[in-house]
């Protein structure tokens, strides 16, 4: 039985209830009084249900997707402007005793080199990524009880909060570790991460336990069950994700909706972010052999109706795409992006030789940061590197209740400005500070509140004169 309430894997992400959406939303997918009312239910801002949702990804009319993406955009204009805020991974280790079929990290990979950073190795990574001018990092980790405990992610955690080198320093870690109990989380949540990540890879059971054939992560419901133990835990901020190519994209992003209803209907708190990932190559993994795979114009329409379903959560995109797919999913909705990224355990540093690649998958976009800044600035976005919620305890329910007290506007902004300034200050080439400094000047006057506007201003100097880390 279907209950979004539910703690069971099965009753808040039911199978029935999935297939069911989806034949409702094919049987009215021409239903275009109910198409019209879904969007005029969109344009409250309150997040539409999955079915709702499901009934507008159905619809191929051409005009209509054109108002769904229109709405997409307008929301990302009115929730999140023009900012795009940057991270970086750092995969720890690439140990795992899982079987996942979809990366290359799986246990009966004898051939793909085994790493797992020293501390020693972390700080140098961690310094490289300072001197590019990353501030938010998401550490990555196979699943292995014995080469990855709990206490080496959190020996790892507080090697890299500790790193000062130069003006840099790495203040938002947000972690992607395979799915564990109440205890680890609480001891994530004691070691200050951010977000915990967890993608759930697919909803679809059955295809789940295939595809998760052997090792702890075959356990469909512990899976599943992940992000309530981590709330439980204390860990406010989750982060959900698929991996689309895996399974139909239609179940996938009902299974997605449903997954962030439950979190709202039991912890009062929806997810703070979607990440969208689509399969890709890798060492001994070829897409192809998925067949599931989604086109870029599908892919486009998913990000637009993520963004219009669950307006308060943040969307992430990785380099897995390329720069022209990441232009446009921008503008319909992508509030994250990562950019310079290296996933291969190590690399940033210094290079791996190719023929001894630990790369869970390979980067489409693998332009440097300071390329990735001056391309969003020369399409008018305003790269950020803040971190501010989260440090000042903005988390869970007091971060979507000042989001949709649209105050966030007075703190996103400024806070966007003075990181960026930081960032062309300490890392940014001549051109694209000369671009940036440009447009903090223009910037400025976006801010609602003059008085924020003011303290802006004056931290900008302060900036200017030496002074770092002001955050609103
Ligand atoms: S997806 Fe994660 S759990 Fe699965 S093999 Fe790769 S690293 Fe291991
Ligand atoms: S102020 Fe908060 S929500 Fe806004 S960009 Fe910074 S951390 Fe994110």
């Amino acid at each position: 039985m279907y209950n979004p309430k539910s703690l069971k894997a099965e009753e808040f992400i039911n199978h029935e209830e999935i297939l069911d959406t989806l034949a409702y939303a094919e049987s009215n997918k021409d239903n275009y009084e109910l198409i019209h009312s879904i969007i005029e239910k969109a344009k409250e801002r309150k997040g539409l249900s999955h079915r709702d949702a499901s009934v507008l990804l159905a619809c191929d009319n051409e005009e209509i997707i054109q108002e769904m993406y229109d709405l997409a955009e307008q929301f990302k204009k009115d929730f999140y402007g023009n900012r795009i805020v940057m991270f970086a991974p750092l995969y720890l280790s690439n140990y795992c005793v899982n079987g996942c079929v979809y990366c290359p990290y799986h246990m009966k990979n004898k051939h793909i080199p085994r790493k797992k950073l020293t501390q020693e190795e972390i700080k140098r990574e961690v310094i490289a990524l300072q001197d590019m001018g990353h501030k938010r990092l998401a550490i990555e980790a196979g699943e292995d009880p014995v080469n990855n405990p709990i206490e080496y992610i959190l020996e790892c955690i507080n090697t890299i909060y500790s790193i000062q080198h130069k003006n840099g320093a790495i203040r938002r870690v947000n972690v992607n570790i395979a799915a564990t109990t109440v205890e680890n989380y609480r001891k994530l949540k004691d070691a200050g991460i951010g977000t915990y990540i967890l993608f759930q890879e697919t909803y679809h059971k059955e295809s789940y336990e295939k595809l998760h054939p052997t090792g702890p992560k075959h356990n469909y419901a512990y899976h599943t069950e992940a992000m309530d133990r981590a709330m439980d835990g204390g860990i406010d901020d989750v982060g959900l994700g698929v991996l689309f190519g895996l399974e139909l994209y239609k179940y996938e992003f009902a299974g997605l909706l449903m997954h962030a209803e439950h979190l709202e209907a039991v912890h009062g708190v929806g997810p703070h972010t979607i990440s969208v990932p689509r399969i890709k190559r890798a060492d001994d993994i070829d897409p192809s052999t998925f067949d599931n795979g989604i086109s870029d114009e599908i892919f486009a329409k998913l990000c637009a109706l993520i963004r219009i379903s669950v307006p308060y959560t943040g969307m992430i995109i990785s380099t897995r795409e390329s720069k022209s797919v990441r232009e446009k999913v921008i503008r319909l909705g992508v509030s994250q992006i990562s950019g310079a990224s290296r996933t291969s355990v190590g690399g940033y540093a210094e290079a791996e030789p190719e023929d001894e690649s630990s790369a869970q998958f390979d980067v489409s976009d693998n332009r440097t940061l300071d390329e990735v800044v001056h391309w969003l600035m020369d399409m008018k976005y305003i790269p950020s590197f803040c971190t501010a919620c989260y440090r000042e305890g903005r988390t869970g329910d007091r971060f979507m209740a000042l989001c949709k007290s649209k105050q966030i506007q007075n703190c996103c902004h400024p806070n966007a400005l003075l990181t960026l300034k930081e960032y062309l200050m300490d890392y940014a080439s001549p051109d694209t500070k000369k671009l940036g400094e440009e447009l903090i000047e223009r910037e400025l006057e976006n801010i609602p509140n003059p008085k924020a506007r003011e303290v802006c201003i004056e931290n900008l100097k302060k900036i200017e004169e030496g002074q770092r880390d002001f955050r609103f």
